[in-house]
């Protein structure tokens, strides 16, 4: 690293409290799918700001959209109405088949409002002992104190108890204990249909079903956390949208700013007539910047082929790594959909993400085996080819390095 990049890294270590595990590189520009750090070199970019720069980075009309709304305003508070948030929710509610948005400003927001707006449900029927959650083993929710209480790892969870309670996480691969936990004191299940931090692991439709049975026979409501697998990632809409699940409640972030910090809870009319002005709020959810962002990532998603356009490079990535797993022992498992891909190794996955980097290729080490893949939405093919050819090289360097 240079000198600069060196004294930017020395700053930091000084002022910034370490919370991350960061890597040693400065970014300080980007564009489409390429970014650049303080000394100029080029990196392709496979990880998009884990899922959060959809449409890649300094996307001409996102920057125009953003700088118009920049210069004729920004924030009103939600003390006012303005006029994008419901254009806004008019096109989450076409995706999701869930009528009205709570706007916040990140995936744990989002879900720290589905899991009180679930509580709330159940309050407002008279049924105010229906408090438990249900929540699967390896599944992640997010870090503030509800979100984190429904997030499974004990790394993340012991040195923060008590947290919310009662939590009962079950196993993704046992449908049964499933149906078997859920009672009805359960207020709600929370479920990712694609763990992401857990190391893209699609949910089987076996659980699938399960959901849907244990909702049947207790009436619990089922929150999807589509904070990382929503909005076109997987191909779909939603990643619910694969295992024909009906979700009470929806939390989305990440991709629907393009990388302004914009979250939303999407509910159900049922649930949104138990909840009164006041149960929940905040003061920078859906402003204007945020929503005008978000619009504009939505259009490109639903007017602009964007979803088309996932589904075919999504197959594309697919193909080309199950073709790499033929000839690289090292890799166990190739899982995913669309543009959310985990490569899971025999070994840890820290040696292939450090050589990757070397090499000008941004991938994501999650669950310390699997090599995580979350290009920008819009990638381009060649793009996706150069990447994998990239993982190609670095692969072969790994594995003379450590015999899988
Ligand atoms: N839910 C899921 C499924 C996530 O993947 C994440 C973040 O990775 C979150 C919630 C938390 O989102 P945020 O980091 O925006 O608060």
């Amino acid at each position: 690293m240079s000198q600069k990049a060196d004294d930017i890294r020395a700053r930091e270590s000084e002022h910034v409290l370490q919370t991350y595990k960061r890597q040693p590189v400065v970014f300080v520009r980007g564009r489409g799918s390429r970014l650049y750090d303080v000394d100029g070199r080029e990196y392709l970019d496979l990880v998009s700001g884990i899922g959060v720069a959809s449409l890649g980075h300094a996307h001409p009309g996102l920057t125009a959209a953003i700088a118009d709304q920049a210069s004729t305003l920004l924030h009103v508070s939600n003390l006012y109405y303005h006029p994008l948030q419901a254009e806004v929710a008019t096109r989450l509610a076409t995706l999701s088949g869930l009528p009205r948005a709570f706007f916040c400003n990140s995936g744990t927001e989002a879900v720290e409002a589905c899991l009180k707006f679930a509580r709330r449900y159940w309050y407002t029927q008279g049924i105010s002992a229906r408090t438990e959650f249900v929540a699967v083993r390896g599944g992640f929710s997010g870090r503030t104190m509800g979100a984190l209480s429904v997030t499974h790892s004990d790394h993340y969870r012991i040195p923060f108890a008590p947290l919310l309670g009662p939590v009962t996480f079950v196993d993704p691969d046992s449908p049964g204990t499933l149906v078997a936990a859920v009672t009805d004191r359960t207020a709600a299940i929370i479920a990712e249909p694609i763990r992401g931090e857990g190391g893209v692991r699609p949910m089987s439709q076996a659980f699938a079903d399960a959901i849907v049975e244990a909702c049947r026979k207790t009436g619990t409501l089922y929150i999807a956390d589509e904070v990382q697998t929503g909005l076109g990632r997987t191909g779909w809409p939603f990643g619910f949208q694969r295992f024909g699940l009906q979700p009470d409640l929806i939390s989305v972030g990440k991709a629907l700013g393009s990388g302004v910090p914009v979250g939303a809870a999407l509910v159900s009319e049922r649930i949104a007539q138990t909840i009164s002005a006041g149960d929940h709020g905040s003061t920078y959810g859906g402003n204007l910047l945020a929503c005008r962002a978000a619009l504009f990532f939505l259009e490109q998603l639903m007017d602009r082929g964007l979803l088309d356009h996932v589904k075919e490079a999504g197959d594309h990535l697919e193909r080309r790594l199950r073709t790499l797993a033929l000839t690289h022992p090292v890799i166990a498992e190739v899982r995913g959909a669309g543009l959310m891909r985990g490569l899971e190794l025999q070994i840890d996955a820290t040696p292939v993400v450090d050589h990757a980097r070397e090499a000008g290729l941004l991938v994501n080490r999650t669950d310390e085996k699997v090599v995580r893949l979350l290009p920008p939405l819009n990638i381009e093919i060649d793009d996706i080819d150069r990447g994998v050819d990239t993982l190609d090289t670095v692969l072969a360097t790994v594995e003379a390095e450590v015999p899988a």
